[in-house]
């Protein structure tokens, strides 16, 4: 009880309150051993030891376990040598109207990330990737240049000529980085007014 940070007397029984840290078992323990008595009063132990009966450490249960560790390790390796990437490019909608029209085309604001997580120097190029005929991205095709471990953060505006808007549609950035010719894709959702209310202010 002394040594319990919860405070709980373990004599009890198992309590919601036990976090596991075994801080009684140590001390008791160290007390058994002083009084000449068998260490292991209070210990972890299964159903079985507790009763006095014989334990049993191969069960189905620990091949189960061993193999779906095993599962988990293997998943998370595959994930790790596919994701990880020594750059990182991400965009998100800038804080606003959700699109601007003017008297010839209709933009949308963004706000790119680039990220160099390499020792090393890097360099980027924005582009947009399949768009559909006439849209195009402000600073595409620019070489941006980042130190090591640099990041940088930058407006980009895509934006449609009227005649070929015809709805709301999904673009595709692509940024490619140097060395490695590592290629990073994000996909955003271009919005616009209703195509045919462009026609009308037209006429
Ligand atoms: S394991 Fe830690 S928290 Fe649980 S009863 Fe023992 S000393 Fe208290």
């Amino acid at each position: 009880m002394n040594v319990c940070p919860t405070g709980i007397d373990i004599r009890n029984g198992l309590q919601l309150e036990c976090i596991g840290c075994a801080a009684c078992i140590d001390a008791c323990d160290d007390i058994m051993v002083k009084l000449d008595r068998p260490k292991g009063l209070v210990r972890y132990d299964s159903m079985n030891g507790l009763a006095g009966e014989k334990r049993r450490i191969i069960r189905p249960r620990v091949f189960l376990y061993a193999f779906l560790g095993l599962l988990g390790l293997g998943a998370l390796t595959v994930a790790a040598v596919n994701k990880a990437k020594p750059y990182n490019f991400t965009s998100s909608r800038m804080i606003g109207p959700p699109f601007l029209v003017d008297g010839s085309s209709i933009r949308n604001n963004y706000q790119i990330l680039l990220a160099n997580k390499r020792n090393q120097p890097a360099s980027f190029v924005v582009t947009l990737s399949e768009a559909p005929e006439g849209y195009e991205l402000s600073g595409a095709g620019q070489t941006i240049d980042l130190p090591a471990r640099g990041d940088l953060t930058r407006p980009a505006i895509l934006m449609v000529p009227h005649e070929f808007y015809k709805g709301p549609c999904d673009i595709t950035i692509k940024v490619v980085g140097q060395p490695g010719d590592v290629e990073i894709s994000h996909t955003v959702r271009f919005v616009g007014p209703n195509p045919s209310s462009l026609k009308k202010t037209k006429q």
